[in-house]
């Protein structure tokens, strides 16, 4: 792979089968199973490539991490109500369309939900934002929470939930039942790189939300870190190892 162009073009290996197309979920009465997406655009294949090189410094991490954001959410947003309104052009007057509905919520799992919430407030800077704060205790690699902070009318939106890392899942599974006790109208997981343990991990726990993701990895480790990975995503960013 090259190393002076990370945003220019280079082939990269083939990814899971993709589906395109975000169906709603966890609409209260719903009882469908979740879905898997993985968007295996080019773009994001390729910035995720450069992503996963550890001579990747941190400045072109937070870079590339917030545009493989945008281009997840991009994906995530194709099904965005739509309204129309009437607009005057320099010509004509027209029935034009645009988003419908409050805007979502974005939901950042600290610390390195933050790297994709960057990017995904970029495409829709409307959103209002949530954080969960959980830490990993590294004996039982189970998830604490130290912190909860979301929009007071949450129980009338949309959320998504950001993390790089969908690793042993339990830092999203617990991000996710917590948000449940607020009982917001429906709620995807949105994630750079997934585990399949994870995967199924999230999944028995939560049938009823999406997980969108830019490719799912081989395996976890047995320090609970996804293979082949990049590494720590929250250190990855911050240059804090
Ligand atoms: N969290 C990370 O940052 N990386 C992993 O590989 C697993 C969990």
């Amino acid at each position: 792979m090259p190393h002076d162009n990370p945003g220019g073009s280079a082939g990269g290996p083939e990814e899971p089968a993709i589906a395109t197309g975000i169906p709603a979920a966890g609409r209260e009465g719903e009882e469908t199973m979740a879905d898997v997406i993985v968007v295996d655009h080019p773009l994001v294949q390729h910035k995720l490539s450069w992503l996963r090189d550890e001579r990747t410094d941190s400045a072109l991490f937070r870079l590339l991490l917030g545009e493989v954001a945008m281009l997840l959410a991009y994906e995530l947003t194709r099904e965005l109500p739509l309204t129309t309104a009437t607009v005057r052009t320099p010509l004509m007057e027209t029935q034009a369309p645009f988003l419908d509905g409050k805007p979502p919520v974005l939901v950042s799992i600290l610390r390195a939900g933050n790297g994709l919430l960057e990017g995904v407030l970029q495409l829709i800077p409307t959103a209002s934002v949530g954080h969960v704060g959980l830490y990993r205790d590294h004996e039982t690699l189970e998830a604490v929470e130290y912190y909860y902070k979301v929009p007071e009318d949450i129980a009338e939106r949309d959320v998504l939930v950001v993390d790089p890392m969908l690793a042993t899942g339990h830092s999203a599974i617990a991000a996710i039942e917590r948000l449940k006790r607020d009982r917001p109208r429906s709620l995807r997981f949105l994630c750079l790189l997934a585990a399949p343990e994870g995967i199924e991990a999230f999944t028995a726990a939560h049938p009823d939300v999406d997980i969108v993701t830019a490719a799912v990895d081989e395996r976890l480790n047995d320090k609970g870190y996804i293979l082949p990975g990049l590494g720590d995503a929250g250190d990855r960013m911050y240059g804090t190892r």
